[in-house]
């Protein structure tokens, strides 16, 4: 028997938390590098140093390249190292985030992390995604130590624009099903190398799909009306912990499989990543041929929320066949989670899938009407 669970130290998620910053970095060091995404940095860099600076830290301010790449991380790393920086602060979404925590670990740096947006669930996990200057995918990094620190400011995160939250929603849709899927098909998962999950893993996974059910949709709406209700804090909290959590200590399976596969076709990249997932996520139940009305339900779930569930909302439209099969061949390319699925998987069956889910979503829209 053997188990493993891996988490970040610490998760502090309440509004306005930001300004409280230097209470929970004073304790780690006393040199501090804070990385903010551009479009974040003239709100809260003067607010940042001052809170800092105030705390007696030696802090040291830098722009994110935008873009999560070895060129990027060289940079701030270097940077770390030339300030003699014990704690690295990536300030903004998923990719300064992953940016912060590969380039803390290479200058040998404590990690913190203030998530702005609820879109991935990047912050809290020890897996950090690397893209190219032109943001093509170009690998994982497993890293020894998830963030000391994690930090979610809901009033922050909370008036970003829907669609972050949303595709939030589709990234954390994953996490339940592909963890059901791993256990299932006794895949490992992405902690001490690859091990099953502990209890502790896989109830969190679970709670992560529960809270969606329960308040991803009033979330949604109340964002929209510009309101942070109970609704919006459970749902920051399960797309930015618990999916993490889940994920990490689950793994993968063909959500993100197919996530891989969409995105090798370039019409689908002005799509967020959780909503390339959420469609993923639709065929996974497909592929694994679940009943019908868990199939259903989450199409409805999908829909209601906003996120895509036919290949012409995923902006394929026209020949989609011919959409399918590229689709099913790039997301059985070796290495892909695809393959984590308890199915005997092949391009011709994930093809016809991607196929049978459409219509299903095209059979249930006509039946409304
Ligand atoms: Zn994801």
């Amino acid at each position: 028997m053997s188990s493993a669970y891996a988490g970040p130290g610490k998760y502090i998620q309440r509004a306005g938390e930001i300004s409280r910053l230097s209470q929970h970095v004073a304790p780690l060091g006393r040199n501090v590098l804070v990385l903010i995404d551009p479009f974040l940095f003239d709100r809260f860099s003067s607010p940042l140093q001052r809170d800092l600076e105030g705390a007696k830290l030696s802090v040291h301010l830098e722009k994110f390249g935008g873009e999560c790449t070895l060129a990027e991380i060289a940079r701030v790393a270097a940077i770390a190292r030339g300030k003699e920086s014990q704690i690295l602060v990536g300030v903004g979404g998923g990719k300064a985030a992953d940016t912060v925590k590969i380039a803390a670990f290479e200058a040998n740096a404590r990690t913190v992390i203030v998530s702005t947006i609820a879109s991935t669930d990047a912050p809290c996990s020890a897996v950090a995604v690397r893209y190219t200057s032109e943001g093509v995918y170009e690998g994982s990094a497993r890293l020894p130590r998830n963030p000391d620190l994690v930090v979610a400011d809901t009033s922050i995160v909370a008036s970003a624009p829907v669609r972050f939250l949303v595709a939030g929603i589709g990234d954390a849709l994953s996490t339940w099903f592909e963890a059901r899927s791993n256990l299932e098909s006794r895949t490992n998962n992405y902690v001490a190398g690859g091990v099953p999950p502990t209890a502790a893993g896989i109830a969190i996974a679970r709670a992560c799909h529960d809270v969606l059910m329960r308040d991803g949709l009033k979330a949604k709406q109340a964002v929209e009306a510009g309101l942070c209700t109970t609704a919006v804090e459970n749902l920051i909290e399960a797309n930015t912990l618990l999916s993490s959590i889940g994920f990490e200590n689950c793994g993968c399976s063909a959500a993100h499989g197919m996530h891989g596969g969409l995105t090798a076709l370039s019409e689908t990249h002005g799509m967020l990543h959780g909503e390339n997932v959420a469609f993923g996520t639709l065929c996974l139940l497909m592929l694994e041929n679940r009943p019908i009305q868990e199939i259903e339900e989450m199409i409805r779930f999908c829909e209601q929320v906003g996120l895509p569930t036919t290949l012409a909302e995923l902006g394929l439209p026209g020949d989609l066949r011919y959409y399918a099969n590229r689709i099913a061949e790039a997301s059985l390319a070796e290495g892909e989670s695809t393959h984590a699925c308890p199915v005997d998987v092949s391009v011709a069956l994930v093809s016809d899938l991607i196929l049978a889910l459409d219509a299903t979503t095209t059979r249930m829209r006509a039946a409304r009407h």
